[in-house]
Formats: C-alpha cells, sequence, structure tokens
C-alpha cells in the first residue's frame, strides 16, 4: 500500500468489523483519512477507513495509547463542532431569508470587530450556514445530525432578575402538553422573580445563544417557529 500516514477523524461505535483485518465483535473502530504526501487530507467520506485500535496503531506507527488519545480528541472535537454548527444554525437559519439590512444588523451586532472590515454580511450568513450544514450532514463518523428549522424545538428560558440564565428546560411539542408544563415555569419565575422566554433551537445549548441573542434574532425565531407550528 502506498498511503503511509493518516488522520484519525474520530471512534465509531457503530462500525464493529476491522476494514484492515477484518476482525469483527470490536467495541469501536478508529475512522481514519489518508494523507497525501504533503500531509493534506487526500480524499472525501468513501475514503475513510474504520481501523480496530490494534491495527490502527500498526498503520500509524504509533503506540496504542497514542492512538487513543488521538481518537478521543477527534471525538471532541467534533462535538465541538457539531455544537458550534447548532448554535450557527438556531441563530442564523430563520435569518436565512430576511432582508439583507435585518441580517447586517444581526451579523455585526454578534460579530462586532468584523465591522468596517469590507465583509458581506449577507455572504458570511450563508457561508455560516452552508458550512454548519455540512458539518451535521457529514457522516464520517456517525450519521447525519438534525440540522432544519424543521428540526427546532422549543425550550423554556428563564432568566434571574440579573439577567443570568437560570433555566434551559425543552418543552414537548404539543400545545397542550406545553400549557401543562407551563405551569411550574411560571412559579419558578415569580419565585426567583425572573423572566421567562420561550424560543426554539436545534438543542439547549443553542437554546441558551438565541435567548441570550438581540430582539432581531429573536423576532426572527419565533416568526420562523410559528410558521411551523402555528
Ligand atoms: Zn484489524
Amino acid at each position: 500500500m502506498s498511503i503511509s500516514k493518516w488522520k484519525i477523524k474520530g471512534i465509531v461505535d457503530d462500525f464493529t468489523e476491522c476494514g484492515c483485518c477484518g476482525r469483527r465483535g470490536l467495541k469501536r473502530t478508529v475512522a481514519m483519512m489518508p494523507l497525501d504526501a504533503d500531509g493534506n487530507e487526500d480524499g472525501t467520506a468513501e475514503d475513510v477507513v474504520y481501523y480496530g485500535t490494534s491495527c490502527a496503531a500498526q498503520a500509524l506507527g504509533w503506540s496504542h495509547s497514542r492512538v487513543t488519545d488521538a481518537a478521543r480528541a477527534a471525538r471532541a472535537q467534533r462535538k465541538e463542532s457539531d455544537s458550534f454548527a447548532r448554535r450557527m444554525i438556531s441563530i442564523y437559519a430563520p435569518l436565512e431569508f430576511a432582508p439583507a439590512r435585518d441580517k447586517i444588523r444581526v451579523f455585526y451586532g454578534r460579530n462586532q470587530g468584523l465591522r468596517g472590515k469590507g465583509l458581506k454580511a449577507t455572504e458570511e450568513v450563508a457561508q455560516l450556514l452552508s458550512r454548519a450544514r455540512a458539518t451535521l450532514a457529514d457522516t464520517m463518523v456517525s450519521p447525519a445530525r438534525p440540522s432544519r428549522i424543521e428540526d427546532f424545538r422549543p425550550f423554556a428560558v428563564i432568566f434571574t432578575r440579573d439577567e443570568r440564565i437560570h433555566l434551559v428546560q425543552p418543552l414537548p411539542l404539543g400545545r397542550a402538553e406545553r400549557e401543562k408544563a407551563s405551569g411550574p415555569l411560571l412559579r419558578c419565575v415569580e419565585q426567583i422573580r425572573g423572566k421567562l422566554t420561550i424560543v426554539a433551537a436545534l438543542d439547549a445549548e443553542s437554546a441558551r445563544d438565541v435567548a441570550y441573542a438581540d430582539d432581531l434574532t429573536r423576532e426572527y425565531n419565533t416568526q420562523a417557529w410559528h410558521a411551523l407550528h402555528g
């Protein structure tokens, strides 16, 4: 085999057969992308191989523990980029078809430091969204993750009096169940004399971001949610 170098892309729990020696029933495999002579990733998702840790160690010329460390680091990194992608979609997807002036306001509101750098906010937003969607559609180490506005779920976010997030709680999709869930939430709001906001987002982490965002972002978020769920 001419390929001598690989980059570890992550650990996969679903693939339990080593693509190198064919051993089956492994607890997990290591996903590796071939590198070209210059050390750049040389291929697409189809070129990724899934090796057991021993074979991966042999292919890389690494110790077993170095392989597991690298695989763990890759997994953590993917988790982080997935989470970033969900936040970007939760913030910007509802704004995707908004007038340019609204995108500009939201984008520069969130990225004050980029003002006057000659960026086109509308293009930046489009790029952020397409990168985020590609991240969540990447099936190299796990099945595709939800990434559409249709996948947004409602979250109750309770702020304390000094504008800190006290609680983020997913709400049921059905209106009746949602109303039932609101009783305890309203009592909590009363108790801490806080404020309740309902936002729609891909996960709780993104819900926090949306809740903390500017009024315009939250307006579009609410509109998108109502457009889908009435
Ligand atoms: Zn093997």
